[in-house]
C-alpha cells in the first residue's frame, strides 16, 4: 500500500514497505520517478534533497480521498505522492510516463517553493514534464474564447479544481499557455528563482514581476492573443 522513496542523490535508494502492488510495478515506478528526477535536474540544475512517501492505492480508496475530482489519477499533498494503482496498472507505457512525469515534478515545485507556487504555473510545468497529447485542453480553450474571456490568471493562483469540468480544461490550457511562454522567454533558471522567491516569502507580485520582467496583465495579454491565434496551436 505504501512505498517509501528516499530521494535522492543519484540512485533510487528506496525501501518498499507494506504495498500491495506488485514488485514489478512498484519497481517501474520508482525507476520513473528517478527518471523524472533527472529530468527536473536538466531543466532546474540542482535540486534539493526530497524524501517523501509514495502511496500506491487502490480505486476505491483513491476515490475516497478524491471526492468531486475524478478524472484525477494521483496527487500530491504536500506530504506524500498519491497514485491510483489500477490506473497504473492499466496505463499504456506513455501514459504510465507522462502520469509519474506530471505528479512528481508538482512534488519538486512543492519543495522548490515550499508549497506556494501559483497553481496556474505548479500544473503548467507538470503539463510540460509529463509531456502528453494537448489537443482536448487546447481545444477546450479554443470554445470558450470563442465568446468568452480567458480566465483571470489571479483566479488561477490558489486551486484550478474549484471549477466547471469545461473552465477546468480551460485553465488548464491556460496554464500551460502562460508557463510555456515563461520557459521560452525566460527560462528555467528564472522559474526556479520566482519558486525560490516565493519560499523567503517574498511578495508574490513583486517576485513575479522581478524574475519575469511581467506582471499577470502583460501575461494575460498574452493568453488572449493566443485565443486570437489558434492556428499556433497545430
Ligand atoms: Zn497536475
Amino acid at each position: 500500500m505504501f512505498l517509501l522513496l528516499s530521494l535522492f542523490s543519484s540512485s533510487a535508494n528506496s525501501q518498499p514497505i507494506d504495498t500491495v502492488a506488485s514488485p514489478a510495478l512498484e519497481a517501474r515506478v520508482k525507476e520513473e520517478i528517478a527518471n523524472s528526477h533527472r529530468a527536473l535536474m536538466n531543466k532546474f540544475g540542482s535540486l534539493p534533497d526530497l524524501k517523501f512517501p509514495v502511496s500506491l492505492v487502490t480505486r476505491d480508496k483513491f476515490n475516497s480521498a478524491i471526492a468531486g475530482t475524478p478524472w484525477i489519477s494521483a496527487y500530491f499533498d504536500g506530504q506524500s505522492l498519491v497514485f491510483d494503482l489500477d490506473e497504473l496498472e492499466k496505463a499504456s507505457p506513455e501514459r504510465f510516463i507522462s502520469l509519474v512525469h506530471h505528479e512528481y515534478s508538482h512534488a519538486v515545485i512543492f519543495s522548490l517553493s515550499n508549497g506556494k507556487c501559483p497553481a496556474w504555473l505548479d500544473e503548467g510545468l507538470a503539463l510540460i514534464a509529463g509531456g502528453g497529447d494537448r489537443s482536448q485542453l487546447f481545444q477546450a480553450f479554443s470554445d470558450w474564447t470563442e465568446n468568452r474571456k480567458p480566465l483571470l490568471l489571479s483566479s488561477l493562483d490558489r486551486s484550478l479544481t474549484n471549477l466547471s469540468d469545461e473552465a477546468t480544461a480551460v485553465a488548464y490550457a491556460e496554464s500551460l499557455i502562460a508557463t510555456e511562454y515563461l520557459v521560452k522567454h525566460k527560462g528555467f533558471a528564472q522559474i526556479k528563482g520566482f519558486l525560490s522567491a516565493l519560499k523567503q516569502n517574498f511578495n508574490p507580485a513583486a517576485a513575479f514581476q522581478g524574475a519575469f520582467g511581467k506582471n499577470y496583465s502583460q501575461l494575460e495579454a498574452i493568453i488572449l492573443l493566443r485565443a486570437s491565434n489558434q492556428d499556433s496551436f497545430t
